[in-house]
Formats: C-alpha cells, structure tokens, sequence
C-alpha cells in the first residue's frame, strides 16, 4: 500500500466521518453507512481509525454513538479521572481516562 493511496484513505475517512457527524440528526441509519464505510476503507488501506473518531464506537457492539442520541456521556472522578460513554443500543459501557499530558498508550 503506498503512501499516497493511505493518504486519501484518511481523507476518505475524515470526509465520511464529517458526513455522518452531519446527518445523524435526520438519518441516523445512513450516518451509520457512511461510518461502516469509513471503517471498511481503515482495514483495507491499514490506516489506523482516527483517534477523534475512535472515541465515538462503542466497544461492544461496534456502532457509531451520538452523544445525546444513542449514547450518554459522563465525567468520574473516583481514582482515576475518566470519562465513562454507555452506549443505548447496547447497554454497554466503555471508559476513557481524560487526557494527560504526555500519556500515551
Ligand atoms: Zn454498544
């Protein structure tokens, strides 16, 4: 896979991604399309998902969440600072710690 054909695998993915940001208000079932298709382009051309994006899938059942929408967003501050997403089409939660400087896993 060369360098170029990654390159506009990420713009690809940036632009379906926006695009599905955009519409999920009125279609929610297309803004998954376009997400499933943003996926698809990341497997093929070996191009890491986008972190920005990343955050937004739930773990569990792989869907695209919108936070308000199909997903809800809250901040812990018990141990560690993190953010917990609970997906509502799955029931399932997935944890972020807040960012920090300089760590990275
Ligand atoms: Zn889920």
């Amino acid at each position: 896979m060369s360098l170029r054909t990654r390159k506009i695998a990420k713009e690809r993915i940036n632009i379906l991604m926006k695009l599905a940001e955009e519409i999920h208000k009125t279609k929610p079932h297309l803004a998954q399309k376009y997400y499933k298709a943003a996926w698809k382009i990341s497997l093929k051309a070996r191009v890491p998902f986008p972190k920005k994006w990343k955050k937004r899938i739930c773990k569990h059942c792989k869907k695209f969440l919108f936070l308000g929408f199909n997903a809800t967003v809250r901040l812990n501050q018990n141990r560690f600072p993190h953010v917990t997403i609970k997906c509502l089409e799955c029931g399932g939660y997935t944890r972020y710690p807040y960012k920090k400087k300089g760590s990275k896993k």
